[in-house]
């Protein structure tokens, strides 16, 4: 089996050619793939500042950085999977509803392939459509959410569609676990004390940002592993979940988040699950002078890639 390999930096610099994701080969289809990255470059279900629309392209911009082997883990993704770049989903930036429909459609026409979709947002309510793409094929999910916000308003603005209703639809429509579901990160301040007390009715583990100032996170990861077991998983990472420092290319920071390598500590805790998909969102390059933002997305989504069932590692 010959697996596509990420074009060198003796091949072709850097800085140069086409800006798939990880100069990866383009798709037009799931077909022959194990895990694909798609597009999804939709921010009008952003509360605050708006952006994320540019994300995708910008995160493969910045991905033209990554090499294909990861010295901190061992792992060699492009040995034994088969990857490629989808491109981008067609969302109507004139309708969330329609949008939405057409990524529900997109990932149940590339879900009909054996293939780990890692999705590239976009605005957190990219994942209610693919969560329903997901649950169809898979049933409900366990739930591993890295945010500052627990995204699960009933409505914003009196609109059940939105960035920040995610997971509550997800909730309403079964398609996760809700005994299965963690929420990293949160924080900040909120309309009541009570804000994040919706999910832990529901039987969701809540761990705050402060619960997570100053320690490892490999312990709550493996007790996270451990809870999940074989169950179908479901990974989401919302950017602003670090701390503004390191990912202030954002729409709605909060101070007080997680370490980059917090966020590292958590994706690497999640090889071994079940993982059926994943996604990172809400980066957003007009807030991002740097660039680093976009970045540091591209480096988890490649992290993502590595903790996927079947990725060969090697001793590190
Ligand atoms: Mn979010
Ligand atoms: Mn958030």
């Amino acid at each position: 089996m010959k697996y596509h390999q990420p074009l060198g930096g003796d091949e072709m610099p850097r800085f140069a050619g086409v800006a798939t994701m990880m100069r990866l080969p383009s798709a037009n289809s799931s077909a022959g793939l194990n895990a694909c990255f798609v597009g999804m470059p939709l921010d009008i279900g952003t509360s605050n500042r708006a952006g994320a629309r540019h994300g995708p392209r910008e995160i493969r911009a910045e991905s033209c950085l990554l090499r294909p082997f990861n010295l901190g883990t061992g792992a060699a993704p492009f040995e034994s999977l088969q990857v490629a770049d989808l491109g981008d989903i067609a969302v109507n930036t004139f309708s969330i509803v329609d949008s939405v429909d057409r990524i529900r459609i997109a990932y149940e026409l590339l879900l009909k392939n054996d293939v780990i979709p890692l999705g590239i947002g976009g605005d957190h309510t990219v994942t209610y459509p693919v969560l329903q793409a997901i649950a169809k094929k898979h049933g409900p999910v366990a739930l591993v959410h890295v945010d500052a916000h627990a995204d699960v308003n009933d409505t914003m603005f009196g609109e059940k569609i939105a960035h920040g209703t995610t997971f509550r639809r997800a909730f309403d429509e079964n398609l996760i676990n809700p005994k299965l579901t963690y929420q990293i990160g949160l924080r900040g301040t909120g309309y009541s004390p009570d804000d994040f007390n919706w999910s832990r009715s529901k039987g969701f583990t809540v761990v705050t940002a402060e619960e997570c100032w100053d320690r490892s996170l490999a312990p709550l990861m493996a007790s996270i592993r451990a809870a999940i077991g074989t169950h179908k998983t479901y990974v989401t990472f919302d950017i602003d979940g670090l701390d503004p420092s390191v990912a202030p290319g954002t729409g709605t920071p909060e101070i007080g988040g997680l370490t980059g390598r917090q966020g590292l500590e958590i994706i690497r805790g999640c090889r071994g699950l079940n993982i059926v998909g994943a996604d990172l969102v809400e980066v957003s390059p007009p807030y991002d002078l740097s660039g680093n933002t976009a970045l540091l997305g591209a480096n988890l989504l490649f992290e993502l890639l590595c903790v996927l069932p079947g990725v060969k590692y090697h001793k590190s």
